[in-house]
């Protein structure tokens, strides 16, 4: 049977070239990127070479780009890197964030931190003002994501960064990038302290990733070791992890327009075949990302479809892959009501599909839903996905 991967905002198929990348470092530099000698030099550049790329891709300075083991670290550096370095005990953030902001942020809670997450606002919009008049001297950090992971809602960061700085100078802004780097084009970095990115996203392997931070600002490193990546995150580098994802960040950064152009094709091509469907309902009201689609099924729980899909080979998700089971903590502070929630499916397109897969997706849903619907099942199930 032949795969639909329709799942790529959980994660992406690792690009052939990227493989090849961490081949060939795996191969031919194998040395320690911190040893004198030839192999260790040769080691080195490879490296630099993927930090000059990621560099390019962010619109930043190739000393202001640093790898870690993927977002969720590069999240926790960001945060608790900010709030070590700063006398203020409040945060700013959001309603939706991902967990890998989110938990971190309520940890800092439990320990006494004043946190305020900003809703989103009728209007269906993310407001800067918001955002600035949530701070104040006490203050910290704002950390907020660019575009949500389960509805592929955009977030106006570089507004919110410009108008936070203008209250306040001196707070630390982190952006979670995670679902738009290499995909839409860059914010400013002017204002923004710190953006974290993940390379599974982007086809590169897992177990990848970055952050930029700016130059003028230091933080305080959570890992400490041989003070590899200038201090803030010791540990041996992965260089054929390292390598695949400067790789995966060249091309997809470069092919980001042409790959747009077919994302919101296929987006308005399946918005209209769903919207003939009785009871579907597609939760689109605010500005989004043409790779990410949301929608409401009538009557039958997201998981029993998912499985009912899957057994046609197209893999979605049923909101995001982090919360295994547990119902979307983000979709009702979108306003999307318990029931629907309970039958929500994520579409998300990558650069290897094609708008000719979405007409088959929708005759198995459509099929799915006669077969299904009506019948509601109980929430067993493996539940949700990243
Ligand atoms: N932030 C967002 C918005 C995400 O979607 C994800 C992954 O699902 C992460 C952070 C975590 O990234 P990683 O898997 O690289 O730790």
């Amino acid at each position: 049977m032949y795969e639909h991967y329709f799942d790529n905002a959980a994660t992406t198929k690792v690009r052939e070239e990227a493989i090849e990348a961490a081949n060939y470092a795996m191969h031919t530099c194998y040395g320690n990127a911190s040893s004198l000698h030839r192999a260790g030099m040769d080691a080195e550049n490879l490296i630099t070479q993927a930090r000059r790329k990621a560099a390019k891709a962010l619109h930043c300075l190739v000393d202001e780009v640093y790898f870690t083991s993927g977002a969720t670290e590069s999240n926790n550096l960001a945060i608790s890197g900010a709030v070590r370095r700063s006398r203020g005990k409040a945060v700013v953030t959001t309603q939706i964030e991902h967990p890998a902001v989110k938990n971190p942020i309520d940890h800092l809670e439990a320990k006494g931190y004043t946190i305020k997450r900003i809703p989103i606002g009728e209007d269906g919009k993310f407001h800067p003002e918001d955002f600035a008049n949530a701070v104040d001297e006490d203050t910290a950090l704002v950390s907020c994501m660019w575009v949500n992971n389960e509805t592929g809602l955009i977030l106006p960061v570089e507004q919110i960064a410009a108008a936070v700085k203008l209250k306040n100078p001196n707070v630390f802004v982190h952006v979670d990038g995670v679902q738009g780097f290499c995909k839409l084009k860059m914010p400013s970095l002017k204002q923004i302290d710190f953006f974290s990115f993940s390379g599974h996203k982007i086809y590169a392997p897992k177990g990848i990733g970055g952050f930029y931070l700016r130059k003028s600002v230091s933080i305080q490193p959570l890992v400490l070791g041989g003070g590899h990546e200038k201090g803030l995150r010791s540990g041996t580098e992965s260089v054929p992890l390292i390598s695949a994802l400067g790789m995966a960040i060249e091309l997809t950064d470069s092919d980001k327009e042409k790959n747009l152009e077919k994302y919101r094709k296929m987006q308005i091509n399946l918005s209209e075949k769903l919207s003939e469907i009785p009871g579907v309902i597609l939760h689109k009201k605010w500005e989004c990302a043409p790779y990410i689609l949301n929608f409401s099924v009538p009557d039958v729980r997201s998981e029993i479809l998912l499985h009912h899909l899957e057994s046609y080979g197209f893999y979605v998700s049923s909101g995001s892959a982090c919360s295994k089971g547990l119902p979307s903590e983000v979709l009702p502070s979108l306003g999307v009501t318990k029931k629907q929630a309970d039958s929500v499916l994520r579409v998300s397109f990558g650069i290897y599909n094609s708008v000719e897969e979405i007409a088959p997706f929708v005759e198995a849903l459509k099929e799915g839903l006669q077969r299904y619907g009506k019948r509601s099942h109980s929430n067993k199930g493996r539940g949700n996905r990243p």
